[in-house]
């Protein structure tokens, strides 16, 4: 008796769990479909994202490593950098020299300027020519790419002002000479110092022979 009692009651749970079946399903599907939509978005956004983090276009004539622009601190030996690398031979050797002998005397030798590229130095004298307001007050101070002896690998600018002191003193040894009484931080290689003494500097670049005669 219990079969025939209990077959009519069966239908009804078997359709209900039907259709609690089916409701899970219909759930399930809609939310696929909401999570489908909604990642939708992801890609969209981080797209969008990763262009903001691009790096900017560098601006246009903007002087770089490349042209020998030096990091503050570079010293004679970060060949690494073109400002360094593109000094001629002699010099770099003679300021390497002169750097170990001056920190055992604990001052460091900083190159702030060596070798420039032409794009460079125009750009300097093009500052000089808006700092001074004239061409021939720009001349004292900074040469042209055609002239200067920064462009052909012959000359550094030195820091800290305790290097400065150091290389004008002991500088000669080495054949290390200030050029100019007006930059007393420019050196260049003059090898019969060593024997016989630097000679006069130029009183600023503009009775330099080489840049004027
Ligand atoms: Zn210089």
């Amino acid at each position: 008796m219990i079969p025939t009692t209990t077959a009519p009651a069966r239908t009804p749970r078997v359709l209900g769990r039907v259709l609690v079946s089916l409701l899970i399903a219909a759930l399930a599907i809609v939310g696929v479909a909401v999570y489908r939509s909604a990642s939708a978005t992801v890609p969209t956004g981080g797209a969008v994202d990763g262009a903001s983090q691009a790096d900017p276009p560098a601006p246009d004539g903007a002087v770089t490593l490349d042209d020998g622009l030096l990091p503050s601190g570079a010293t004679a030996f970060d060949v690494g950098y073109p400002g360094v690398a593109g000094l001629s031979h002699d010099l770099r050797a003679a300021l390497q020299r002169a750097s170990r002998d001056a920190a055992d005397d604990d001052v460091a030798v900083r190159v702030n300027s060596g070798w420039r590229s032409a794009e460079y130095q125009d750009r300097l004298l093009q500052e000089a020519v808006s700092q001074y307001g004239s061409a021939e007050e720009a001349a004292r101070w900074v040469a042209s790419s055609a002239t200067s002896a920064h462009v052909a690998g012959d000359a550094v600018d030195v820091g800290s002002y305790d290097a400065v002191d150091w290389l004008t003193a002991h500088g000669a040894g080495y054949g290390l000479c200030q050029t100019y009484g007006n930059e007393s931080w420019h050196f260049e290689l003059r090898p019969e110092a060593i024997d016989r003494g630097c000679p006069t500097p130029y009183a600023d670049p503009t009775q330099d022979p080489r840049i004027h005669g």
